[in-house]
């Protein structure tokens, strides 16, 4: 013990990882343009990471102080971020914001100014990575009136303690910009190798992580009890489960000549909620796990009357509902219940209804292992009868004709189809498979059905458009196995200016000079784009390409979509490693042929 060490301490005898070692790493993600490099930089880091430090380093990895789920923010601004800069450094903010301005990036503003002002402590005396996770949860957490002056204080004496390039990266945290390109998957990846040297724990980690939420948690429950504790981590009110998810089939015949029998439900438009309940405290999540409660009121409402059992873990739709006239009103308006203010206004206005539709968990039990028709007859229990949550009817058929009238009925309400649920089927936490097979209103000439991307480039074109720096655009699907984005189609015209105005203004904060790590892809754009901004595009088909990678074989035959057009923006409900995966474009392939319509 007692060993000195200059910034490289590869066993971690100290016991700790500092901060400084910690960013280093994070260079190196940075530098990286590759997804397995990705893995072993970061199984080095967890090698030498404690116990104690590794929910500290998961959530830094994703550029956050907590799990996505936990709103926890910092509190400051580019300004406030730019007075903490000038404070620790003897500078003023508007010379740091030029700097800013000069370089595009606050981060390295503040190693420019760190550097130039000598201040660079002792490797020696840099503090640890849970020192510094430490005193960024205390800024948090405080609150209240006078609270930005304390937070900017304690947010520059934490500056004036780091090296230029911790400065960098600190001053990203609050700002949530850390973006270096590594994706949760990458993340359960490392915590295998670094624990048996291999990939083989992914699969147990991963159930954990999609049943928890909580990439820390999740770490520090291997490092502590191995993959059998792990293991028995299961769901817990309070930490949002990964949604389960449907596939698609082309008609009725073929829904029933998989499933045989199916227990066929509306599908509602709306927003898919999952709602936790633990007495009279509620919270709602989003597809994408966020918290929503504060922006649906009316529901956490009407689930502390309705909902009698004492805990519950259940999903249903939301969505703007006339019970009189039977009418559900279409997505556009419903959507607009996602802004934050104006909440309580647009409720009354525009009270939403949720439509549950499955429970995972009730009274103290995990229901989740048992079959859809014992969970839906555990949620006819679970929630009483009230005019907010509504139970999502189910009529169970063997019949592609009987089920044809349920979608048909369903598409004359003004919804969008229909689900066909395995009767026998489990609910399993983040799985696309055929237990859940949605039916979507066919639309003349086209895919059946939308498909999500997400964008990673875009290309100059030449003319008019080039006024708005975007000719057209390289987007991507998502190999959930690997954990990459291979592209699948460049999209260019159809958009209107004002889209692509939208597209530059939503890229703009995620160009990157070099291809991100985890982007695979034959063309070189001319600009590089993080993968972020996710569209729903609609295309007419899927063809076999040697252009772009996904699905590609040996021979490098891939997959693309043909006459891809741009339908909507759908960052804000989901997350890159939602869109369309890699195995469900090849299977829209091969069901193209099959297509009749509904
Ligand atoms: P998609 O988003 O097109 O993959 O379709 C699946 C989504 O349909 C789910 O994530 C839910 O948000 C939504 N949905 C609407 N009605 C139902 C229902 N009755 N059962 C399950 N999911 C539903």
């Amino acid at each position: 013990r007692g060993r000195q060490y200059n910034g490289v301490n590869p066993e971690g005898r100290d016991g700790f990882v500092r901060f400084s070692e910690l960013v280093q790493y994070f260079l190196k993600l940075e530098g990286t343009s590759g997804r397995n490099a990705l893995v072993e930089i970061l199984a080095e880091l967890f090698m030498r990471t404690p116990t104690e430090d590794v929910p500290p380093t998961a959530y830094l990895l994703q550029g956050r102080l907590a799990p996505y789920f936990e709103p926890v923010e910092i509190g400051l601004g580019n300004n406030y971020v730019a007075d903490a800069i000038a404070r620790a450094f003897g500078s003023d903010r508007a010379t740091v914001l030029e700097r800013f301005d000069r370089l595009g990036d606050i981060g390295e503003a503040a190693a420019e100014i760190a550097a130039e002002s000598g201040s660079s402590p002792a490797p020696t005396r840099a503090p640890p990575v849970r020192e510094i996770f430490d005193r960024l949860l205390e800024i948090a957490r405080t609150t209240g009136a006078g609270s930005v002056g304390a937070k900017v204080e304690t947010f520059a004496s934490l500056l004036g303690e780091l090296d230029p390039l911790s400065c960098n990266y600190l001053c990203r945290v609050p700002l949530g910009r850390m973006r270096l390109g590594v994706g949760d998957p990458t993340v359960l990846d490392a915590f295998s190798f670094a624990k048996v040297g291999d990939r083989s724990l992914r699969k147990g980690l991963e159930r954990a992580y999609s049943e928890t939420s909580d990439l820390g948690l999740v770490g520090k429950t291997l490092w502590e009890g191995g993959i059998e504790a792990v293991e028995c981590l299961g769901v817990r009110v309070g930490n949002p489960v990964r949604p389960a998810l449907a596939e698609r089939l082309p008609s009725a015949e073929a829904i029933i000549a998989k499933l045989g029998r199916a227990a066929v439900e509306r599908k509602y438009d709306g927003f898919r909620c999952q709602v936790h309940k633990a007495g009279d405290d509620i919270k709602i999540f989003s597809r994408n796990l966020e918290d929503m409660t504060a922006s649906f009121p009316e529901i956490a409402e009407g689930a502390r009357r309705q909902v009698v059992a004492g805990t519950a873990i259940f999903e249903g739709e939301a969505l703007a509902y006339n019970p009189l006239s039977d009418e559900y009103l279409p997505f556009q308006q419903t959507v607009r219940r996602r802004r934050k203010h104006g909440v309580e206004e647009t409720a009354a206005e525009l009270p939403l209804r949720l439509f549950a539709f499955d429970i995972l968990y009730a009274d103290g039990e995990r229901v989740m292992e048992r079959s859809y028709t014992e969970r839906h007859a555990i949620l006819e229990h679970a929630v009483e009868a009230g005019d907010t949550i509504l139970i999502s009817e189910a009529h169970t058929t063997g019949e592609p004709e009987e089920l044809l009238e349920v979608f048909n009925d369903s598409i004359q309400h003004g919804l969008e189809g229909i689900v066909a649920k395995r009767p026998d089927s489990p609910y399993q936490a983040g799985a696309r498979n055929y237990n859940w097979v949605k039916l979507k209103r066919a639309q003349a000439g086209n895919l059946q059905d939308t498909v999500d991307c997400v964008i990673v480039g875009y290309i100059y074109g030449r003319g008019r458009r080039t006024a708005f720096g975007v000719g057209a655009l390289l987007v991507a699907t998502y190999d959930p196995e690997r954990d990459v984005f291979p592209t699948v189609t460049k999209i260019g015209t159809g958009l209107s200016d004002v889209q692509w105005r939208e597209v530059r203004e939503r890229c703009e904060p995620y160009v990157s000079e070099r291809k991100p790590a985890r982007v695979e892809s034959n063309i070189e754009p001319s600009v590089w784009v993080e993968p972020q901004v996710v569209i729903e595009m609609l295309a007419d088909e899927i063809t076999r390409s040697p252009v772009h990678p996904t699905g590609a074989d040996e021979g490098g035959q891939g997959y693309a979509l043909r006459f891809p057009r741009l339908v909507s923006f759908r960052q804000e409900d989901k997350k890159p490693e939602d869109v369309t995966t890699v195995t469900e474009i090849v299977e829209l392939y091969n069901q193209q042929g099959a297509r009749t319509t509904p």
